[in-house]
């Protein structure tokens, strides 16, 4: 088993060791490098509009808005986020996805000319009221779907999202004389270029089927990312390619260039970044060893939620070699009042025994690819404060949030006489 710095040349030791040396307790870490190198990956497409959701740290956003990207928000929160970050409501810079907005969204967004890109009829409705003439996208339900897990499936019968019947949606927006400038579909499809096609073609369909003159297609997100070594990282040449095919078709049905958008997440941030914990305890129980971490599912979700694979690495405290035949099979827990605060379980709820080296309690044990869906999916479950994220730029770290204090925590009721 090798150790992290053995495993990945993407950090630096030297500014590793110092973060460690600074900090205590589980820290999120960023490296600019590697979000720089996927963006380039994507460089062909026209508009690339990042999933904020993956990774909302508003200093991440700067970065991305340095490195000309747009944003897409999906609650008045991440709205605020990109507003605060600097992003602009003019050329489109921030779009708003949703299938529901309440009032407080809703003004906010017509005082600040956010566009929309709306999954529902009710929503185009609402806009429709008090915002005629307002700059809209359609997210549309191609009656299909793909995704790892049931729970990230963004089309078909068993997916709320979009809008499954979009010609509905026309006379809405002709009454009200919406502006829409795009169409949207969120289906992801992994490496799956076959599948991709279909979605494609379903969005040349829709295109050409609804008849509205445009100005935009999203391909959406879902690019995946290699977890496991197994995985096979995406193709973005056939993903521009079959999406530049589709625009082509759709832009000569309405004789002017269609803008190609394309809205990762996952696909810019998860490999950036890691989650240090710390290795408090290694318990016996009956059988089975139980090596307990610093960091709970509150913390870090994704393995609870999907039984999500991680690759684990140790920085060994002592600074000894890992280099050893000997192994421990051992399962990964955290500090959570409750059994499920498992980090190596299956996706239904199975714990699952990995190899380790000889571990000892004080190593540092890291989490990889958590850079997307780690910080943002983070609770305050058992009372625990958000932790500290760190970005690495030029081989310089920078705190880019503080540990939340547990003050700040209990003020929401301490305020309440
Ligand atoms: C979550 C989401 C994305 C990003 O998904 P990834 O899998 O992280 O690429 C893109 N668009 C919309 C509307 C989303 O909800």
């Amino acid at each position: 088993m090798k150790n992290f710095f053995e495993k990945t040349k993407l950090f630096n030791k030297n500014t590793i060791l110092k973060i460690l040396k600074e900090y205590s307790g589980p820290i999120w870490i960023y490296q600019d490098d590697i979000i720089k190198k996927k963006i380039h990956q994507l460089k062909k497409f026209d508009i690339i509009r990042f999933a904020q959701k993956s990774c909302s740290n508003i200093h991440i956003l700067k970065r991305m808005r340095k490195l000309n990207i747009k944003i897409d928000a999906v609650s008045i929160g991440e709205l605020t986020r990109a507003l605060v970050a600097g992003f602009k409501p003019e050329n489109d810079e921030i779009v708003f996805t949703s299938d529901i907005m309440n009032k407080e969204t809703l003004q906010k967004i017509i005082t600040n000319k956010i566009t929309v890109n709306a999954g529902s009829l009710n929503m185009l409705e609402q806009l429709g009221k008090y915002s005629p003439g307002h700059r809209i996208w359609i997210r549309i339900n191609p009656k299909f779907g793909h995704g790892h897990n049931q729970k990230t499936n963004t089309g078909g019968e068993n997916s709320k999202h979009g809008i499954w019947n979009p010609e509905l949606a026309i006379p809405i927006i002709k009454k009200y004389k919406l502006n829409l400038i795009g169409l949207h579909m969120h289906i992801g499809s992994g490496v799956d270029y076959i599948h991709l096609k279909k979605v494609c073609d379903a969005m040349v369909n829709q295109a050409l089927y609804l008849n509205q003159d445009i100005q935009y297609i999203s391909a959406g997100g879902g690019l995946s990312i290699p977890y496991k070594t197994t995985d096979i990282p995406i193709n973005t040449e056939n993903y521009f390619t079959l999406w530049n095919n589709a625009r082509n078709i759709i832009s000569k049905h309405f004789k002017h260039k269609i803008q190609l958008e394309i809205e990762p997440g996952r696909f810019l941030v998860g490999e950036s970044g890691i989650l240090i914990t710390k290795i408090h305890e290694i318990k016996k129980v009956g059988q089975k060893i139980f090596t307990l971490i610093d960091a709970g599912f509150n913390d870090f979700m994704r393995p609870v939620l999907y039984g999500s694979y991680h690759d684990i690495s140790i920085i060994p405290i002592d600074n000894r070699s890992l280099h050893t035949n000997k192994y421990i099979k051992t399962i990964i827990g955290g500090p959570l009042c409750e059994s499920g605060d498992v980090f190596t379980q299956d996706e239904n709820g199975k714990l699952l025994e990995i190899r380790l080296p000889e571990i000892k309690i004080g190593d540092y044990l890291i989490f990889h690819n958590t850079g997307a869906y780690g910080s943002s999916m983070s609770s305050n479950y058992n009372s625990r404060p958000l932790i500290p994220e760190i970005l690495i730029k030029n081989n310089i770290p920078k705190i880019i949030r503080r540990r939340q204090t547990i003050e700040e925590l209990l003020k929401l009721e301490l305020e309440i006489k």
